[in-house]
């Protein structure tokens, strides 16, 4: 065993655990599990698991089904809701086949843009906002959209009736390793945020699977539902997660940051910018995956529906943040949402961003001015695009994209975009409340 494996078969010796759940993720960005007995943790590390991969969304046919498990070691950790008895292990997912990594994992998919990376001299630096809502669960114990409390941004207890479970979350989280920044009352009534550290792409990739997965645990202790959903109520803010990104070089600087610019942007930043923005609609269908997805992207809400950057205003794609600290320069992706798959949406954009580094791409001017006002005629003439406005929209630029077809390569483009074609056809063909609200009466 390397080192570090046998340090953590060490730990998990020394500890209360009985047992390990194996984590991956399907290419929707479900995280799949298989618990094993703690006692198995050696042979897990030296052999690794097998499961049958045709179970799993996305990955393969019956005839070819035999996956490994490989625990990634540095993803080892204790579940705090499990009294100290069960532990994590995030893995990679290895072709039987072939004993390569199988093509069908996103959590290859993202090394894969970061081996990319790592081939142009840059590291990749991510950290995300998931938002979430809490709701009340009725007598069943199922999800409802009632919100527990009517707090609004920054609002404080007694509004914010959520603060005793955003407490405990923020403890479940810290047990698990993350560095909390912050956490407060978003804008929607019952609309949370947590603020965790940037870490490299990878880590912040697993860090949102386990985010999902502490959050909706806990506040289900306290009988809540959390809901990644992007946009639950209709007519409020929905919930993003914005995205922060930065490139750093070889020698631990920061590569998005220019002292004389006037954004304190960097040229690779600009470039990698613009790289972003030339595929926005096609990342879309990978970063806002659902159908609900694009009932957040409208005018109005905080959330991005044209394709502009902006040092200043909130209603652009991309923003550049005010950083106290070189370290800190960076670009804000807004259009993301927690629905998404945070392995392959990372890859996306990093994919994306490259791709405008490598062809030394100008940034368009930023826009300061809110775009949510601007009419056709304004917005055409500042050449300002517009996202894909549903689901089917967004998979129709995905077609056209070879660079982001790339990025997820061919397996996954194709399970993803079949997938997602189904879905939306689903939704295409169903009749909505609001259809029988508007016309059963009337017609
Ligand atoms: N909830 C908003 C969104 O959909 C963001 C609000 C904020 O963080 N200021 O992106
Ligand atoms: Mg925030
Ligand atoms: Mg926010
Ligand atoms: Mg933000």
């Amino acid at each position: 065993l390397s080192t570090k494996a046998q340090a953590v078969v060490d730990e998990i010796e020394s500890s209360d655990v009985d047992f390990l759940r194996l984590q991956f993720t399907d290419i929707l960005g479900t995280v799949k599990n298989v618990a094993i007995p703690a006692t198995q943790a050696e042979k897990a590390f030296a052999e690794g698991i097998y499961f049958d991969g045709s179970s799993i969304e996305g990955f393969v046919r019956i005839q070819e089904s035999d996956m490994r498990l490989k625990p990634d070691p540095d993803t080892f950790a204790i579940l705090p809701w499990r009294d100290g008895r069960s532990a994590r292990l995030i893995c990679d997912v290895i072709d039987t086949s072939t004993g390569e990594p199988f093509v069908g994992d996103p959590r290859y998919v993202l090394k894969d843009a970061l081996d990319r990376a790592e081939e142009m001299g840059y590291t990749v630096n991510v950290a995300p906002e998931p938002e979430f809502f809490l709701f009340e669960e009725d007598e069943d114990g199922r999800a409802t959209t009632n919100t527990n409390d009517a707090g609004g941004y920054f609002d404080l207890a007694p509004k914010d009736l959520a603060s005793d479970v955003r407490r405990d979350i923020i403890y479940g989280l810290e047990q698990m390793d993350f560095e909390i920044e912050a956490s407060h009352h978003e804008v929607a009534e019952g609309q949370h945020e947590i603020n965790f550290t940037y870490d490299d792409a990878l880590t912040t990739a697993d860090n949102v699977g386990t985010f999902r997965t502490v959050v909706r645990a806990i506040a289900a202790q306290h009988d809540l539902h959390a809901t990644f959903m992007p946009k639950p109520i209709a007519r409020i803010n929905g919930s993003g997660m914005h995205t922060h990104i930065s490139l750093f070089d070889e020698d631990g600087e920061n590569a998005f940051h220019d002292e004389d610019d006037e954004f304190n942007l960097s040229e690779t930043a600009h470039s990698f910018l613009a790289g972003v923005l030339n595929h926005a609609p096609a990342i879309t269908a990978i970063s806002n995956p659902t159908v609900n997805s694009y009932k957040r992207l409208v005018p109005g809400y905080e959330a991005p529906v044209y394709v502009a950057w902006s040092d200043r205003n909130r209603s652009a794609l991309i923003r550049k943040p005010a950083a106290r600290v070189p370290a800190a320069s960076r670009i804000e992706a807004r259009f993301p949402d927690p629905s998404c798959n945070a392995y392959l949406a990372f890859a996306a954009l990093i994919h994306a961003g490259l791709d405008g580094v490598e062809q030394d791409l100008e940034a368009p001017d930023p826009v300061r001015e809110n775009i949510y006002d601007f009419d056709e005629g304004k917005r055409e003439e500042y050449g300002i695009d517009t996202l894909p406005s549903n689901l089917g929209e967004a998979l129709e630029a995905l077609e056209e994209d070879e660079v982001i077809q790339d990025a997820l390569g061919e397996h996954i483009y194709e399970k993803f975009h079949e997938a997602k074609s189904y879905e939306y056809d689903e939704f295409r063909v169903d009749v909505s409340q609001w259809e029988l609200d508007q016309y059963l009466e009337t017609f």
